[in-house]
């Protein structure tokens, strides 16, 4: 693949960035590079100029608030995986984190990539959908601040504009209710075939509901609403309530379907992947921490 000339500009600041941005129509925020990338190797993107954010400070890290963990976008992966205080407070991210691709793409991709790129496979979706995250979006108007069920706006497509950045994710806590999730890995790309992450609530030994985010099955990753009504009283039905839970969870979904998995048995991955992710948050289940795929 011979590449194309591209101009690129290392910003030193978030405001740096976003001006880089406003003064080129053509221009693109690189972060890890590991979507965009590969993208314009293939020419379905081609910026024409490169505005790498990737190594600013501010963009980087983890930062622990009384009600809200904030995470930098620019973060990448492998630092999300290994970060002991936020498996703590949000172990949610060090399930997902460690089953993102492999160790290459995990030491550069970035979590704030990953979540405006809007792959429909990508994993961090279901994790920010379940446990409600909100993200913070600086432009030249200002900063807003869009709720995760907001954001993935279509096939490959955030709320993010063209001439904005995703600063930081933040997660209200506390994030620490009982977590589960289940990906069926593509053999060749590693990306989500289906996904399930849920984030359930407890009363005792008791579910008093909770949030399901669903990647992989549709051409945009969802909440389960539908599902999250019944998972009160389904998760105390033994396996006939779960298997309302994990019906309910994709009626009415028009699934994506490819050469590997067609629209049928991609909605089965979708169900089976549900209904082991509540299995292992129901049982507290840190076994769920390697996130097998069978
Ligand atoms: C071989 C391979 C396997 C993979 N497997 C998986 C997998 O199993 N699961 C998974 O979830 N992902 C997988 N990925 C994708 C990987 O996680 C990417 O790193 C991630 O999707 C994009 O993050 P990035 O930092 O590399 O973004 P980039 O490639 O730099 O950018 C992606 C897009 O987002 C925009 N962008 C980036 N950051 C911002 C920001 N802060 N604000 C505004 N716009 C921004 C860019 O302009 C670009 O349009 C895989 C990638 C590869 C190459």
């Amino acid at each position: 693949m011979i590449p194309y000339e591209v101009e690129y500009v290392r910003a030193s600041s978030v405001q740096d960035a976003l001006s880089l941005l406003s003064g080129d129509a053509d221009a693109k925020i690189l972060a890890g590079g590991h979507s965009l990338v590969p993208m314009m190797k293939l020419r379905l993107a081609r910026p024409s100029f490169l505005v790498d954010i990737g190594r600013l400070p501010e963009l980087r890290g983890v930062e622990v608030h009384p009600d809200y963990i904030s995470i930098g976008s620019a973060t990448t992966h492998a630092e999300l995986a290994a970060d002991s205080q936020l498996t703590a407070l949000a172990p949610l991210f060090a399930l997902v984190a460690h089953v993102i691709a492999d160790p290459a793409v995990r030491n550069r991709g970035t979590i704030g990539g990953s979540l405006v790129n809007a792959d429909p496979s990508a994993d961090w979706p279901a994790a920010v959908l379940a446990l409600e995250a909100v993200m913070e979006v600086v432009g030249a108007k200002g900063t807003r601040r869009v709720p995760a069920r907001e954001f993935f706006v279509g096939f490959m497509a955030s709320a993010v504009q063209s001439d904005e950045i995703l600063t930081r994710i933040h997660i209200p806590l506390p994030a620490a209710v009982r977590v589960g999730y289940r990906k069926f890995r593509h053999p060749s790309s590693g990306y989500a075939v289906a996904a399930a992450a849920v984030a359930l609530r407890f009363t005792g030994d008791k579910c008093v509901g909770g949030t399901i985010g669903i990647t992989g099955v549709a051409d945009t990753p969802f909440r389960a609403y539908a599902a999250e009504t019944l998972l009160g009283e389904g998760l105390g039905g033994g396996q006939d309530g779960i298997e309302r839970i994990a019906t309910a969870a994709f009626d009415g979904v028009a699934p994506l379907e490819d050469s590997f998995a067609d629209a049928g048995y991609r909605l089965q991955l979708g169900r089976v992947m549900l209904k082991r992710a509540l299995a292992d948050a129901c049982a507290g289940n840190r076994e769920g921490m390697t996130c097998s795929e069978t």
